[in-house]
């Protein structure tokens, strides 16, 4: 079965009111056309994508537009949008099993709508994506045919949905379609023309955030959605563990900070069992091994080295690697001495080395309830977890 995919970009969006056309304004550094292009042309279930630009557009393809490894044809619009995607299908005409039309305006589409309105399609010939109202719908008009707009009646909710893009045909419906399109009758969208030639078309559940572009705010919108997208795609998560047995006649020495104890932790230098669970998190979010590949027993370099100069190492090697700290959150599982006195400053000294304000920093002491060797005072034992994320 072959998908082809039409990009429905003819118009100039003269609503949005900029110097340049919608299609080419960028949201994230990215103009619309390209993203609108890039959820089909990166889409598996997609083979082929045509583009439809208005005429001077079309002749002077925008470089970045092209994406590796899909056909991408680029057609001039006609004059009406039901022109636009007649000159798009007559281009793959007798190739396309299924074609998916989509608004240009449409960037953040999912892969998953798309994947479920051609699935629908091929079940029922025509999909389109819709919204559910979820506002209580009012048929209006202007009273006595001239005045103020007056409620006509309240129309069943359960019965309203708002269309969007993707909508999704067999194309011997879409040519029927498209033939019922030839004649006056403005259509804005293409399940509206499938709807007149007499066509059943299902509707699948479209997305709040498959947001239309139309407006300045719509621009604002879409700008925090990609903002969004970006920021979670810059962050990266590391997990660290570290275990040390508690012996007398050794200082206890935990995030740098010496707090009074019978016990202490054995270990190589200071055994700093919570700087070395922190760096480990540090080195594991950036994927850079482990504190034993870096800081080996062995190595004179680090002999006598406090841990805390460890995780400054770790800091900095994640630096860089060309991120930030964004927080750490630790819990340290001792049964004695009680922790919470010390909280504070063991936070503050965490917070120095990692480079990042107190308030990102979370220790949290638990005790094992006195079960196993940290229940019973023989051993201590932390989890951290480290957020960072790439600068720029
Ligand atoms: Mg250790």
């Amino acid at each position: 079965m072959r998908v082809v995919a039409i990009v429905a970009a003819g118009g100039r969006g003269a609503r949005l009111g900029a110097g340049v056309p919608k299609q080419l304004l960028t949201i994230g550094g990215e103009s619309i056309l390209r993203r609108s292009v890039r959820l089909f042309a990166e889409h598996a279930r997609v083979d082929e994508v045509v583009v439809v630009l208005p005429p001077d557009l079309a002749a002077d393809v925008p470089a970045d537009l092209a994406v590796p490894g899909k056909p991408l044809t680029v057609v001039a619009g006609g004059a009406r949008r039901q022109d636009s995607v007649r000159n798009g299908f007559d281009a793959v005409r007798g190739r396309a099993d299924i074609v998916v039309v989509h608004d240009a305006a449409r960037p953040f589409a999912s892969a998953d709508l798309i994947s479920r309105t051609i699935d629908a399609a091929v079940e029922s010939g025509a999909a389109l994506a819709a919204l559910a109202a979820s506002d209580t719908v009012k048929l209006a008009g202007a009273a006595g045919g001239t005045g103020p707009i007056v409620v006509e009646r309240t129309v069943p909710r359960d019965r309203v949905f708002l269309a969007q893009t993707p909508q999704a045909f067999r194309a011997d419906v879409l040519a029927a379609a498209i033939d019922a399109g030839r004649g006056d009758a403005v259509a804005t969208d293409e399940a509206a023309l499938a709807e007149a030639a007499g066509f059943p078309v299902r509707i699948v559940a479209g997305e709040p955030t498959n947001l239309k572009i139309t407006t300045m705010t719509d621009l604002r919108t879409a700008e925090a959605i990609a903002g969004r997208d970006r920021a979670s795609a810059r962050m990266r998560v590391g997990t660290g563990y570290d275990l040390h047995r508690l012996v007398e006649g050794r200082p206890l020495v935990l995030g740098g900070v010496t707090v009074p104890s019978g016990k202490g932790l054995a270990g190589h230098s200071d055994a700093d069992v919570l700087a070395h669970a922190i760096t480990d998190a540090v080195l594991g979010a950036v994927a850079r091994g482990d504190i034993g590949r870096h800081f080996p027993d062995t190595d004179p370099q680090w002999e006598g080295a406090s841990s805390m100069a460890m995780l400054a190492h770790a800091v900095a090697l994640s630096g860089e690697a060309g991120f930030d700290i964004v927080n750490v959150d630790a819990v340290v599982i001792a049964e004695r001495p009680k922790l919470a006195p010390h909280l504070e400053a063991i936070r503050a000294s965490l917070a120095g080395v990692l480079g990042v304000e107190t308030s990102r920093v979370s220790v949290k002491g638990k005790t094992n309830e006195g079960v196993d060797a940290i229940g019973r005072g023989d051993a201590m034992a932390v989890h951290a977890v480290v957020l960072v994320a790439e600068r720029g």
